[in-house]
């Protein structure tokens, strides 16, 4: 057993589905599984029903994640409903209690709209996530364009659809001269894209997932909804871009994406909707590919999962701490997870390292461990 103690984790991607959608989760079984995972801090994405594109929903958010011991950061929408036509209020927003901007589970189509975003996000120091994606590109596709796709006849989704996005907006915060943060990096050509703008001084930061560094599209030969997400799982040659991003600093975060849907939404392969959870196996997924294969240290792992995410959205550090057992080997029973829905893509998987006690205060935790 080797127990060691390190800030608790901060998650700037995930989506609670409350208001709108609590039968696949709600803050209170969200941050269930927030703090079962080891994070103490969450950013959830806007597009809830009503989307939080208002002071009263950023208002019921704050209020129902009071007593749950841990601290949820709306994040806004950009545009009004998600609707891509109209900017949002980013300063009355920001005075609600935003943490940041998004319309994450869409792409701002319209190039000018981005801009005028951006400049506005700048303007009132609030951090702009992009959720990179091509819809005309997409055109109904399910998972990533290629042997698979094409294997079981479906229709696939070509990575222009994620690398064309990813470069207009870091062409767009080079114009600016503003910062963007890009969302759930799958592709090579984004990380290179992105390697690229970072030493070309641009202010561009990104998140990946552990499913993008863990798995490939080859586990959707399954027909199993569990595997599907948006972006899509990739093919070796993007797992192997992913983890040497993680490595070299081009990517900063990771993040899980956490997007819970019903087991009955979830039962048809190819009409069910995108995401899977996350939150719960996200730790000990990223130990068991990153740290216990040597190719990260737990002090870069903090980096990725506390620092970097706290740092883009303007936070201090956590003052948080949780123990971890970097050794304990497990196998992932979606039946005990905290979170009320049950699609993990890590589900019967064997993880190395777990969360020994969760999100103590410094001070009590010195006593429990002198
Ligand atoms: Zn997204
Ligand atoms: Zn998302």
């Amino acid at each position: 057993m080797s127990i060691i103690k390190i800030p608790s984790l901060f998650d700037m991607h995930v989506h609670l589905r409350d208001p709108g959608f609590t039968y696949k989760e709600d803050i209170i079984t969200g941050t269930a599984a927030a703090l079962a995972g080891g994070f103490s801090g969450v950013a959830c994405m806007p597009n809830t029903n009503p989307p939080i594109d208002n002071a009263d929903t950023i208002n019921y958010i704050l209020d129902k994640a009071k007593n749950t011991g841990v601290e949820v950061y709306p994040v806004a929408c950009i545009t009004k409903g998600m609707k891509g036509e109209e900017l949002t209020d980013f300063k009355a927003l920001k005075q609600a209690g935003a943490i940041a901007v998004s319309d994450d589970g869409r792409p701002v189509e319209n190039l000018k709209l981005m801009e005028m975003a951006l400049i506005s996000a700048y303007e009132n120091n609030l951090p702009i996530i992009s959720h990179c994606e091509d819809l005309a590109i997409v055109n109904g596709g399910v998972i990533n364009k290629g042997f698979v796709s094409e294997d079981l006849g479906v229709k696939g989704i070509d990575r222009l659809s994620e690398d064309s996005v990813t470069a207009r907006e870091i062409a767009l915060a080079q114009k600016t001269n503003t910062k963007i943060h890009i969302a759930h990096v799958s592709t090579y050509g984004s990380v290179e894209i992105i390697r690229n703008a970072k030493r070309n001084g641009v202010k561009v930061t990104c998140e990946t997932c552990p499913h993008y560094f863990m798995l490939t599209e080859q586990v959707l030969l399954k027909k199993d909804a569990d595997y599907r997400m948006n972006p899509p799982l990739r093919t070796e040659k993007d797992v192997k871009a992913i983890i040497e991003g993680i490595i070299d600093g081009t990517i900063d975060c990771i993040v899980t994406d956490h997007a819970p849907h019903s087991p009955q939404e979830k039962s048809n392969f190819l009409t069910a909707p995108n995401g899977v959870i996350g939150l719960e196996t996200s730790f000990a997924a990223t130990l068991t590919a990153l740290y216990h294969t040597g190719l990260v240290t737990i002090n870069k792992i903090v980096e990725l999962m506390s620092t970097n995410p706290r740092k883009i959205l303007n936070l201090p550090k956590t003052e948080k701490y949780i123990t971890v057992d970097l050794d304990e080997e497990w196998v992932v029973d979606v039946n005990n997870f905290k979170s009320k829905s049950r699609n993990s893509c890590f589900k019967n998987t064997i993880l190395k390292g777990q969360v020994a006690s969760a999100c103590v205060s410094h001070h009590s935790l010195t006593r429990l461990y002198p």
